[in-house]
């Protein structure tokens, strides 16, 4: 990476001229260079290859252009494990988190002896996998209408040695022939069409089936909570993620759908961000 008595561009000077936040920078040169936030530090000041240099670069106009971060260097943390992304899946969220920690908690209570668990809508996987590495003994499904998704989610699965089964499909329509579910979980599609967040940030490169469900947010919402219980055993639960202002109408959905002790979770914003309950 050294070109010895040719003065050329260093980190220092990349970090110094940059119009990108300082930790955006520093993660589109570790993409680059394949090498850590350590080796950034100690290697400041040494002339750094040419080629690298223009395809960091490239990046940099991208993501002022409104790339999101994720996309560009091809991955997302998500429960301490680095998912794969790509622009045919959501990105996973920090908030979403509070969805495989309450199937996991939930879980931790089911009396069955290899508890089964639906994850519909599963995009990059993150929820599905986090779940089967965290309880390798409950078997996981996971559906998604898009095969690109499922791509992209079956090679999470193998890159991380999680074991769930991948099914194509529009959420329950693919399950004909599996048994009854302890657990069903989704962060399904819920930005209303006309919400206007989706023309701004990250959400205009994501794909827009993932985000919005085309109508006021509440369809797939609606569809999961009344189809749920004909996949669930007695006694199973349902768990979905939704908006900042949806709670109650996701609340009244499941209700309406039969299921009881109906409740919500708020994140670590203070937003109630998921709600469940049993049937
Ligand atoms: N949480 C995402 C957002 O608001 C939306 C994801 C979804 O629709 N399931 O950016």
């Amino acid at each position: 990476m050294n070109t010895p008595g040719k003065p050329g561009t260093c980190v220092r000077d990349l970090l110094r001229n940059s119009t990108l936040p300082r930790l955006e920078v520093q993660m589109l040169l570790q993409h680059v260079f394949k090498v850590t936030r350590s080796w950034l530090i100690a290697h400041d000041t040494d002339t750094l290859d040419e080629d690298g240099v223009q395809e960091f670069h490239r990046l940099v106009d991208r993501r002022q252009a409104g790339e999101p971060m994720a996309y560009l260097v091809g991955h997302r943390e998500f429960m301490g494990h680095a998912f794969q992304v790509e622009p045919g899946v959501l990105i996973p969220r920090p908030e979403t988190e509070l969805l495989v920690e309450t199937a996991i908690a939930v879980l931790a209570t089911c009396a069955s002896d290899q508890p089964r668990v639906l994850d519909l809508g599963t995009g990059s996987g993150a929820i599905a996998i986090s779940i089967a590495l965290a309880r390798p003994d409950v078997v996981v499904v996971a559906t998604d209408i898009s095969d690109a998704a499922l791509k992209v989610a079956r090679r999470n699965a193998q890159a991380l040695s999680a074991r769930v089964t991948f099914i194509q499909g529009s959420w329950f329509d693919p399950l004909s022939g599996q048994a009854p579910f302890d657990l069903i979980v989704s962060n399904p599609p819920y930005i209303h069409k006309n919400d206007p967040h989706l023309q701004q940030g990250d959400l205009r490169f994501e794909p827009g089936t993932a985000l919005s469900d085309g109508s006021n947010g509440l369809e797939a919402l609606a569809h999961i909570a009344a189809n749920a219980p004909g996949w669930l055993k007695p006694g199973g639960a349902l768990w979905m993620e939704h908006g900042f202002d949806q709670a109650a109408a996701v609340r009244g959905l499941l209700s309406d759908a039969g299921f009881k002790q109906v409740n919500s979770h708020t994140d670590l914003a203070g937003i109630e961000r998921i709600s469940g309950g049993n049937l």
